[in-house]
């Protein structure tokens, strides 16, 4: 099927009941390559034709979730470098076997590709042409397409600038604290990190110049 028909059922962020799947489920954990519409909606933000990465390396996934631990199943979706993608499928049908809560899976162009924005509506995603968030220049693996963060407001990066602690987003203060307990935490007992890191991703959890605790990334 082509992502120009999928469209027609793929309604990210609708809920759906579990009997309710079809005609959903022929759809569910699927890879399509972008087309012009998906790459219209996208440019000019996450992507920049000519200067980001080609088209034809990235791929469009249908990520069935769900958002808490509880209640309907919702239709989301990652763009991702095409050499991922049969890592992702995996790890999103196994975090979707296991109801991990994933609160929303969207493209960041929703966010206009601000990753503040999308990281405080505890947005997951995967890529966006854009620098590391302490940098203007040095570019993120997000940029190819080969990172993906999780649940990005429970799961902070984490810097400590002149002695200043940073939090990205701002709004994930209270998450900073990683002695604390509270839903949507990534840690090492995690299933979420066990998948990744069984995939050969490193965790951003683990830099010590300073955590980034949503971050996988190959
Ligand atoms: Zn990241």
């Amino acid at each position: 099927m082509e992502l120009s028909q999928a469209r027609k059922y793929w309604k990210v962020g609708a809920s759906i009941g579990c009997e309710g799947c079809e005609p959903f489920s022929s759809l569910f954990f699927k890879a399509f390559e972008p087309d012009e519409t998906l790459l219209q909606r996208i440019d000019g933000k996450s992507w920049k034709r000519g200067q980001s990465i080609p088209a034809e390396d990235l791929r469009y996934l249908t990520l069935p979730h769900f958002p808490g631990i509880n209640g309907d199943i919702v239709l989301g979706e990652m763009l991702c470098h095409k050499d991922i993608a049969p890592d992702l499928l995996d790890i999103f049908q196994s975090l979707f076997n296991h109801h991990y809560p994933i609160e929303r899976l969207r493209l960041i162009d929703d966010y206009e590709a601000d990753d503040n924005a999308s990281m405080a509506a505890n947005n997951s995603s995967c890529f966006c042409d854009r620098s590391v968030a302490w940098s203007s220049e040095k570019k993120s693996r997000h940029a190819l397409g080969m990172a993906v963060d999780i649940n990005p407001l429970y799961n902070p990066m984490v810097r400590v600038r002149d002695g200043v602690l940073k939090v990205y987003p701002p709004q994930s203060l209270p998450y900073a604290d990683r002695t604390r307990n509270f839903d949507y935490k990534i840690e090492r007992s995690d299933l979420c990190y066990k998948l990744f890191i069984a995939r050969g991703f490193r965790w951003g959890g683990a830099w010590a110049s300073g955590p980034d605790f949503q971050h996988f990334e190959k």
